[in-house]
């Protein structure tokens, strides 16, 4: 038992308390320091082990545990240690510094803040670490939901507005407004003056589609040189074509740019909430058509989407019957694409990938018509069409006498909502005779993110049967990070957007690390996405991402492919480390050959 417990005269709060967190510093000898407020009530006592603060409770009542403050400050192992004190302008980022050049010992123990003098309270590493999530979060949500370029929301976050912006007019009794707009020629002045001078038109057209627009009134980019106006909470239905043709005409002033002037005019359609439509999904589709109608017209003008308002699109609409009929016609196949471990490149896994060998285009990437299929519906029987050619090849590999291989197998928002997913996985996989553990399922957070409760309840069905769960393009969709939480998620996949030159773009170095972290602590396995170079790979390696896909491993293939790089992989490991992007290509049309 020590004798000499020496505590300094209290400090205040609210007085200025430098002097007596110097002397507390300077001097070993004394334990502990004690905090009260105005009318000298304790409210912390800060003592040199363990910064503790306990707010309104008497000094004598026990604190970790059963243990009572002074039996603490007598304890054997109790000795003095530096406490730190940090200005609370100090940076995140320098706190965390603080904490590991201390040694992480100050990741439990805490330290102390004070501002000018002023003691400010105790902190510790753990909340250090929630502000560093908290801002990564937000990182992750900005980059999700806004446009890079112009720094306006993206085509998610117009989503998730418009649907609160129908929701809101159904109950008050009022209109919203969609606005499409698109530039005319844009390509052209991309062409002709460069991208950083298209970049730059974009930027001031941004500019004026703001300044037409009102104060509340959601101005997006959803790529391109496509843009939206969302309007809420209107009266007045004619305000639209006001606004619609406000913008028409600001668009006609040159733009000044690198000392041209050029002008880029704007082909506009409308869309209203409910008059237009009483669902929310097609509005986008109808001011679209509206825009291409005013497009037909001759361009810089506006038009109002009507029910005599052409909606098919006759690209859209021969892709869908043909895709139809290729279903039917077997022209679809698949590919694989290795997912390797990132240091030993030893093949963990393929990501199961479909193409659609179509008798005229040639080989048609899922790009293409995976899009299609969603809208029309199809993406159901083509899905279910991936999962048994997935299920059936497994089958053949494994009687050809390979080693048994993770199958990834992409499952899109619809598919996954049909309802019959388990249940039909679980038939197929039983009609193959399929081990689930070899078998992940990739969805991407859009679909998990509907409605909580019957998403958890499909995931968990799924789960039941012993198949895996991934989440892929991860970073790209992000609104909440609680369903990592809820949901019984296996992997997280890096979306590739935040591999690419990630060894010269801290921006995302500093959000793989953060998704890698967040696996970690949730206990979630990781893969990387689109690694094409070996300093991409050597970056990730670094942040302790174990496992990744991409063209620097190996591109997808067919199955066929797939067997003869899987038997030549180990030479294959010792090229793609010695050389970069062109190698895999190569050694692909080595081995077509051989
Ligand atoms: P995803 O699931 O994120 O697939 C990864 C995509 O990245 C694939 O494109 C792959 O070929 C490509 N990729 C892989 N490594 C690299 C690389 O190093 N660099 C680059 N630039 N790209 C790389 P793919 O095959 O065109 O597939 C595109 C998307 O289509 C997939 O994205 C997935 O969302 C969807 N998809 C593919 N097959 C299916 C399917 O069977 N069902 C459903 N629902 N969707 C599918
Ligand atoms: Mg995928
Ligand atoms: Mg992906």
């Amino acid at each position: 038992m020590r004798h000499l417990l020496r505590f300094l005269e209290p400090v205040s709060i609210n007085d200025a308390c430098q002097d007596i967190l110097d002397r507390f510093l300077a001097d070993g000898a004394i334990y502990a320091l004690p905090v009260v407020d105005a009318v000298a009530r304790p409210v912390a006592l800060v003592d040199r082990k363990h910064y503790v603060e306990f707010f309104s409770k008497p000094y004598s009542r026990e604190i970790f545990g059963r243990r009572s403050i002074l039996e603490l400050l007598a304890y054997e192992e109790y000795e003095s240690s530096e406490p730190i004190v940090v200005e609370d302008s100090c940076s995140v980022e320098d706190v965390a510094q603080i904490i590991i050049d201390a040694g992480m010992q100050h990741m439990v123990s805490g330290f102390l803040v004070s501002s000018n003098g002023f003691y400010l309270g105790v902190a510790n590493g753990h909340d250090l670490l929630n502000i560093i999530t908290q801002r990564k979060q937000a990182e992750l949500y900005y980059l999700a939901h806004y446009d890079s370029l112009t720094g306006i929301p993206n085509r998610m976050l117009l989503g998730d507005r418009l649907d609160q912006a129908c929701r809101d007019a159904k109950r008050k009794g009022c209109l919203a407004a969609l606005l499409f707009i698109d530039i005319d020629r844009f390509k052209q002045i991309n062409d002709s003056l460069g991208h950083s001078a298209g970049d730059a038109v974009l930027r001031k057209v941004v500019d004026r589609l703001k300044a037409s627009a009102r104060a509340a009134d959601t101005v997006a980019r959803l790529g391109g040189d496509e843009f939206v106006i969302l309007m809420e909470d209107l009266d007045d239905p004619a305000y639209v074509d006001v606004v619609a043709q406000r913008l028409v005409n600001s668009m006609r002033e040159p733009i000044e740019l690198l000392g041209h002037s050029l002008v880029a005019t704007v082909s506009v359609g409308s869309a209203i909430y409910p008059s237009d439509d009483t669902e929310i999904s097609p509005l986008l589709a109808k001011a679209d058509a509206a825009m291409y109608e005013a497009k037909g017209a001759g361009r810089d003008r506006f038009c109002r989407y009507s029910a005599a308002t052409a909606m098919y699109n006759p690209a859209r609409m021969s892709l869908e019957n043909d895709l139809r009929r290729g279903i039917e016609r077997n022209e679809l196949l698949l590919h694989y694409q290795p997912q390797v471990d990132i240091a030993s490149q030893e093949l963990r896994g393929v990501e199961v990938l479909v193409r659609w060998q179509h008798p005229e285009r040639g080989l048609v990437g899922p790009g293409q018509f995976i899009p299609v299929a969603e809208e029309s519906g199809l993406i159901v029987p083509l899905g279910e069409w991936v999962l048994r050619e997935a299920f059936r090849q497994l089958r053949e590999w494994e009687a050809l006498g390979l080693p048994p291989l993770r199958m990834s197998v992409n499952i899109s928002a619809l598919q996954f909502r049909h309802g019959s997913l388990p249940s039909f996985l679980a038939e197929q996989m039983a009609a193959y005779d399929i081990d689930p553990r070899y078998i992940e399922l990739e969805l991407t957070e859009s679909v998990l993110m509907h409605d909580m409760d019957e998403v958890l309840q499909t995931l968990q069905e799924i789960k039941a049967l012993g198949v895996s769960l991934a989440i892929d393009d991860f970073g790209t969709g992000f609104s909440s990070l609680s369903y990592l939480r809820r949901f019984p998620i296996d992997r997280l996949k890096i979306d590739q957007s935040f591999v690419r030159d990630i060894e010269c773009t801290p921006a995302n170095e500093s959000i793989a690390r953060a998704i890698v972290g967040l696996a970690n602590s949730l206990s979630l396995d990781i893969v990387a996405e689109g690694i094409e170079t070996s300093a991409e790979k050597a970056v990730l390696e670094h942040i302790r991402c174990t496992e990744g896909q991409g063209y620097l491993f190996a591109k997808p293939m067919s199955a066929e492919d797939i067997r003869a790089w899987i038997t030549t992989h180990r030479t294959n490991r010792v090229i793609t480390d010695l050389f970069d992007r062109a190698i895999p290509d190569f050694l692909l049309q080595v081995q077509a050959l051989g």
